[in-house]
């Protein structure tokens, strides 16, 4: 991939300047550090990369608005991966 503001071999923690879903992307970096490669196998025990793995960094590439063809497995799987990761930001609850 080419013309991305981050290298996607090695995704920066924070957002990179101008990315335009700050959240999306802190989401999708902690999906994505939770499944590293350990040999050639996942984290997780899948083979690398696993499909968490390339659903985060679509994320990622998505959070930078660039908008790519997702197939419908890979959403299933970036939303799975997503509820196993905790929320970095606590929704405001108006009515407390
Ligand atoms: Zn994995």
């Amino acid at each position: 991939m080419t013309g991305l503001p981050f290298d996607p071999l090695h995704p920066p923690a924070e957002p990179p300047p101008g990315c335009p879903m700050p959240t999306l992307w802190r989401i999708a970096y902690a999906l994505h550090q939770l499944h590293r490669a350990d040999g050639n196998r996942c984290a997780c025990g899948a083979r690398h990369p696993c499909t968490h793995r390339r659903a985060a960094l679509r994320a990622l590439v998505e959070a930078c608005g660039v908008r790519l063809p997702v197939p419908r497995a890979d959403i299933f799987d970036l939303w799975h991966g997503i509820l196993l990761v905790s929320p970095p930001i606590r929704p405001h609850d108006p009515n407390r």
